[in-house]
């Protein structure tokens, strides 16, 4: 069987192995392929630095991975995934209840006006809506001094708006491009994923 990027998946008919560490393989989630891959994942996980007690926001939740990996890394971590398709965020609940963090949050609305009235995070996670006016303002203002701030994006567009905050704030602007060997022929050959582009911050 396939997984979500097409790839072989070598899980299939094995129990998968699920580490506390970030960066589950894909085929541990259920998802529509709006999914956050392992190797990017872990990458963005790594940016987002939890701590134990912190709160994140994962805004546009998709399949709702980066809010769950948050959360397994401490039992008193907490996460609110905000997702405006409403098939999605079912998705994100049964998600998180399944990878054994059923306290992650999930709020069904579009960001920004859906994340008005939510707790400060410690951290935010920008996985969709970039294009959205006023997201990734709002994400910034609602950061206390400290914050972490991580967005991802495989779009031309998107990654305009990243490389401009980038010039403003500083922080890492960091293209991620992550190709898995798959069968040619009788050999073997890369399949390369599209680049994902990344600004990280600390407010
Ligand atoms: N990081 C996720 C994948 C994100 S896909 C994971 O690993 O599962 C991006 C998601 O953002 C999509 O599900 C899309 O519906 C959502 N989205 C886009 N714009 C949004 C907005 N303004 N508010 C809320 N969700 C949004």
């Amino acid at each position: 069987a396939l997984n979500v990027v097409g790839v072989e998946c070598r899980w299939d008919g094995v129990t998968p192995r699920l580490g506390a560490v970030p960066g589950l393989p894909d085929g541990a989630y259920e998802s529509d392929g709006q999914l956050t891959k392992r190797h990017v994942r872990a990458a963005t996980l790594g940016a987002l630095a939890p701590a134990p007690g912190e709160l994140l926001w994962d805004v546009g939740g998709g399949s709702g991975s980066v809010g769950v990996e948050w959360m397994r890394t401490h039992p008193s971590c907490r996460a609110v995934a905000v997702e405006r398709d409403a098939e999605r965020a079912g998705r994100i609940a049964r998600n998180a209840e399944r990878l054994g963090v059923p306290g992650l949050r999930v709020v069904r609305g579009t960001a920004p006006e859906a994340l008005a009235g939510l707790p400060v995070p410690d951290a935010v996670f920008v996985g969709g809506g970039l294009t959205t006016p006023g997201l990734l303002d709002a994400c910034w203002d609602a950061l206390p001094a400290g914050g972490r701030l991580v967005a991802n994006t495989v779009t031309l567009e998107s990654e305009a708006l990243l490389a401009e905050r980038y010039r403003r704030h500083g922080g890492d602007l960091v293209r991620l491009a992550v190709a898995h060997a798959v069968p040619v022929g009788g050999f073997t050959g890369w399949r390369q994923a599209m680049p994902v582009t990344q600004w990280a911050v600390v407010k």
